[in-house]
């Protein structure tokens, strides 16, 4: 049933395997240029760590330690030993280099092709990756996870959407993987050229690399009439693989035989209680040329309680709900884009792209959304419009709590990213 025998350990194995490997990790991440230092600084010795519990006594690892021990302050092997290289996308400033053996690839490889297996992929599906290439780790990690499962994998890359449906319909593809706002826009793409997105024979869709709402994915279920799958990864902590939901699609199970979970909160830093929202903290378990403890990845979310149905033990996750830097203040409120997107995305008349504009009148914060309406519903009327424009704004001030200004415009009139969606623009005079 299980597609790798750690999927199916019990909670007292995960504990023993978690204990052994952290052991091994944190001695190997010692003798790193940064972690000597580190270690040295704060008066820990490996020998200090002997059980899961332990690791809190391991000072946390930022973005910014990456970036000032870039390029190689955190290997622990020669550079010959290295065999790849990737670069986190740099969504939020200047990017980070994360390195690895060939045996990291294989375990990378090996995660994926799991995530892939447990949400109904098999090696008889034609698999299409959607999604970016080159240092991105959603194009080479989520392809040689489908390589790895056995599937015939093919490299489209991003964007050009016409090639995208030739593939798609010359090899019968039954498996993709799509940025979600990608997703969207594949989706009016193929309504404009008089193609229903459900003709396709996709039956399968991992989603991820950005956050999304599940108001999304039903959106991308119907359009596609296939499953979606939350996909999350993060390029410090390998890439995606991280954690992945399964067949009940109720959170993902985070994989706890290769990474150490930990939900903080982000001004304590302690644990939170499971349910409570905080940072999520990981640590790489299986890595072997660029080991990472306690890595503050500032992505936000919670642990979901109980046990799956799935019968998988490894604790799940819900998803994003958004990255702790992404939380914008307007006239005092704190609002997080994903709040904006779970609204419009369950309208209907909503199409798939939306913009957050900030713009400053005077000392005033002006908060505009921009929302594509579907072309069947911009032929209404003026009236038929300004009551869809109230209906919006009435749900946006009920949810955030400050009136917005909201825009209709036509669909495909708001910039596309081939990547992940930029769904805010900021124009605010720079403090
Ligand atoms: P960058 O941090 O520059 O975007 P990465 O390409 O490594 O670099 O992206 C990892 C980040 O992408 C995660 O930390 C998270 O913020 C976001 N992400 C990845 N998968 C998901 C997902 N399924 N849901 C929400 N956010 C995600
Ligand atoms: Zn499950």
């Amino acid at each position: 049933m299980f597609y790798d025998p750690a999927e199916g350990l019990s909670r007292d194995e995960l504990d023993r395997l978690q204990t052994e490997r952290l052991r091994a990790v944190v001695a190997r991440a010692a003798t790193s240029p940064f972690y000597a230092a580190r270690f040295e600084e704060c008066g820990l010795t490996p020998d200090d760590i002997t059980c899961p519990a332990d690791i809190a006594k391991v000072p946390l690892t930022t973005k910014q330690d990456l970036r000032s021990n870039y390029p190689y302050g955190l290997l622990t092997v020669p550079v010959d030993d290295l065999v790849r290289l990737h670069a986190s996308s740099g969504t939020t400033g200047s990017p980070t280099a994360i390195f690895y053996t060939r045996k990291d690839l294989a375990t990378w490889a090996s995660l994926m092709a799991r995530c892939m297996h447990m949400c109904g992929m098999r090696p008889s599906d034609v698999f299409q990756n959607m999604s970016g290439y080159g240092l991105f780790t959603g194009g080479l990690g989520i392809h040689y996870g489908a390589e790895t499962l056995g599937c015939l994998t093919i490299p489209a890359g991003a964007g050009n959407s016409r090639r995208q449906i030739k593939l798609i319909r010359d090899f019968s593809v039954t498996a993709v993987h799509i940025i979600p706002s990608y997703a969207l826009h594949f989706a009016d793409f193929l309504q404009a050229e008089g193609i229903e997105p459900a003709s396709l024979p996709i039956r399968i869709a991992l989603i991820g690399a950005e956050p999304h709402t599940e108001e999304t994915r039903r959106r991308i279920e119907g359009l596609f009439g296939c499953k979606a799958f939350n996909s999350y990864g993060l390029s410090e902590m390998n890439g995606p693989g991280v954690a992945f939901e399964c067949p009940e699609q109720s959170g993902m199970h985070l994989w706890e035989d290769a990474y150490i979970v930990e939900i903080l909160n982000p001004q304590t830093l302690e644990p939170v209680a499971v349910g409570e929202i905080g940072e999520l903290v990981l640590t790489t378990l299986t890595r072997e040329g660029m080991p990472i403890l306690r890595y503050r990845t500032r992505d936000l979310t919670r642990f979901l309680p109980g046990e799956c149905p799935c019968g998988r033990v490894h604790r799940r996750i819900d998803r994003i709900a958004g990255r702790s830097d992404d939380m914008l203040i307007i006239k005092g409120v704190n609002i997080y884009p994903m709040q904006v997107e779970q609204i419009l995305m369950g309208l209907p008349e909503v199409g798939g792209n939306y913009l957050i504009e900030l713009s400053r009148d005077g000392h005033m914060d002006q908060f505009t959304v921009k929302v594509e309406i579907t072309d069947e519903f911009f032929v209404e009327d003026m009236r038929g419009l300004n009551a869809l424009r109230g209906r919006i704004v009435a749900k946006l001030r009920d949810e955030l709590l400050i009136t917005p200004r909201v825009e209709l415009v036509q669909h495909g009139s708001l910039p596309v990213s081939e990547g992940k969606a930029v769904r805010v623009n900021d124009l605010r005079p720079k403090e």
